[in-house]
């Protein structure tokens, strides 16, 4: 009976548009629009007043909403989704990524070299080069590039250049020298610098604690820089066709910059930022409260963002047993729950939302513990938010027993499809393939009651709508391959997937009634592309190209 209503009332609005002195600001027609709203999921035409949606319905219809003031978007077919947002993002890192040398993408080591030259090219003499961003596992062959190469590029400018993953970084021999690394520097503690077997100098790969030793010659960024990065990160999500991202932590110095963009009207994107917690930064979202909607709704500051194990490439991921391929480790737990409880009560009772990064199956089994025990000792009666929307960050490899505690607790697990097409090459091995039933398991969570809001991860990996959406509905790698134990019952449908970038993750962030879906009165926030994503063949999704991005209802990208 609720739904019948529903529809009939927004048949009313559709027919009916509202009264005839309306005009709408911009009408976008003969459009191809996937709402992500079950009662009416598509439309042609969508019409658009101020910052909301104000008609979605028939060309016919949305043709009486025209004015003489009006702007017409003839769309000639092209597909039109809700705006879509990363629930997982890390914006500053986007930026410097950018304004670095980006080195996504780079299919080879005579690539990666070009890309060096061209910069150093345009670099003072002595001005350092650094990048981030390649990786070398699909180059022939697939081996760490070394200080000898970047020497045939650059001779005289120290460079350093950071793995996709954080893990490794290569450096030039003239960064090597500023730095004093030679044959005789012992390794850091955490670290290791690599070393050319023959003649025992250092060859320019330093893994993980090592690249301090160089990095840290790097001149500091500036303020300047650091809005600079905003604006850089951004601009490409613009681009790209985010219209939101869900910044997962940071700190308050990143929130005053984004108030002086949003203040300039230089930033468009929204923006859902979490601060890192328990410490400091915490304690002043706790003390001062939420930040809600300000600028036009793009900025909300209501967020804890824990981190409670680390990466399963690296052996960081707690697990509930050892690791198949080094079983004297089962991973480490990176927070503590005395230090997390008294936060977790306050945090329920001043109504902040909590979200916790969890890889391993013990690191998420810990997390739901906790979340449930403040739960418990808070009851609904003394919570500010009566529904706190708490989140897992990644909830990578979850026991199947823990599964169903997310729906039973109200928890949302909030996943990043692009991950599983990555670490699927190497999960097997770390967990053995029985563990891998219950790892990346979209689709078992959905099936369990819960939302599966979806993102990123940039910088940790490219930060692209299409990759995200192919690799949740595909689970294969880019090329189409897929391997023994990578489930491809997990994959979702592209309802699914279309949700994911939609509406989960507004439900996740409190906003499933202001954006998310193409409906009348929802912020008007639209992702326009080239193709239609929800019918054509799987590995065309990754040609797809954002040709409009639409936020507050104004196109603020528009491809040429
Ligand atoms: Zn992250």
């Amino acid at each position: 009976m609720k739904i019948f209503l529903i529809a009939a009332s927004l048949l009313f609005v559709s027919f009916n548009p509202i009264q005839r002195s309306t005009v709408a600001d911009i009408v976008f027609k003969n459009g191809n629009v996937y709402t992500a709203n079950d009662q009416a999921p598509k439309a042609e035409a969508i019409a658009v007043k101020g910052d909301r949606i104000i008609f979605v319905g028939t060309n016919a219809a949305a043709q009486k909403l025209v004015g003489p003031n009006t702007r017409v978007v003839d769309l000639k077919g092209r597909t039109v989704l809700p705006g879509f947002t990363d629930a997982h993002q890390h914006l500053s890192g986007v930026g410097q990524r950018e304004m670095t040398l980006n080195l996504e993408g780079t299919t080879s080591l005579e690539d990666l070299l070009a890309k060096v030259k061209a910069r150093v090219d345009q670099a003072k003499p002595g001005e350092w080069v650094t990048g981030r961003g390649w990786i070398e596992t699909h180059w022939q062959p697939p081996v760490f590039p070394t200080r000898w190469d970047l020497d045939k590029v650059s001779p005289n400018n120290p460079v350093i250049l950071g793995r996709a993953d954080g893990h490794g970084a290569v450096a030039n021999s003239a960064a090597l020298k500023l730095a004093n690394v030679d044959k005789s520097t012992p390794n850091p503690f955490g670290g290791e610098i690599s070393k050319d077997k023959q003649s025992g100098e250092p060859n320019g790969m330093l893994l993980d604690a090592a690249q301090g030793l160089v990095r840290r010659r790097v001149p500091p960024t500036t303020a300047a820089d650091d809005e600079r990065e905003v604006v850089l990160g951004a601009k490409r999500d613009v681009e790209l066709g985010w219209t939101q991202v869900q910044d997962a932590g940071g700190s308050y110095a990143e929130v005053d910059i984004f108030k002086k963009l949003y203040a300039a009207g230089t930033l468009k994107l929204r923006i859902y930022k979490a601060v890192y917690g328990p410490g400091p930064q915490a304690n002043r979202l706790l003390n001062e409260g939420a930040i809600i909607g300000e600028f036009g709704n793009r900025l909300t500051v209501r967020t804890i963002k824990v981190v409670s194990d680390g990466a399963l490439g690296s052996r960081g991921a707690a697990l509930l047993g050892p690791y198949s391929d080094a079983p004297d480790t089962s991973g480490f737990l990176t927070v503590k729950a005395e230090d997390l409880r008294p936060m977790l009560i306050d945090a329920l009772k001043k109504g902040i939302q909590v979200e916790t990064h969890a890889i391993g199956d013990r690191a998420n089994r810990f997390i739901l513990d906790e979340y449930e025990t403040a739960l418990k000792a808070v009851p609904v009666s003394e919570r500010k938010v009566a529904e706190p929307r708490w989140r897992v960050e990644h909830a990578q490899i979850v026991n199947p027993a823990d599964i169903p505690r997310f729906a039973k607790l109200g928890i949302i697990p909030s996943m990043q499809p692009s991950h599983a097409i990555g670490d699927l090459f190497f999960a097997p091995s770390r967990l053995g393939i029985p563990r891998l039933k219950g790892s990346y398991a979209w689709e078992s969570f959905i099936k369990s009651g819960v939302v599966v809001p979806g993102g990123s991860d940039a910088p940790v990996e490219r930060g692209e709508p299409m990759i995200e959406f192919y690799a949740a509905v595909a689970r294969k790698d880019q090329k189409g391959f897929s391997g023994e134990g990578w489930h491809p019952e997990e994959a979702v449908t592209r309802e699914q997937a279309l949700k994911m970038f939609t509406i989960w993750p507004a439900y996740a962030a409190f906003e499933d009634k202001l954006r998310g879906t193409i409906e009348v009165g929802k912020l008007a926030d639209l992702t326009i592309l080239s193709a239609d994503i929800m019918t054509i063949p799987e590995l065309e999704i990754l040609k797809t190209r954002c040709v409009m991005t639409v936020i507050n209802g104004e196109i603020v990208h528009e491809a040429t």
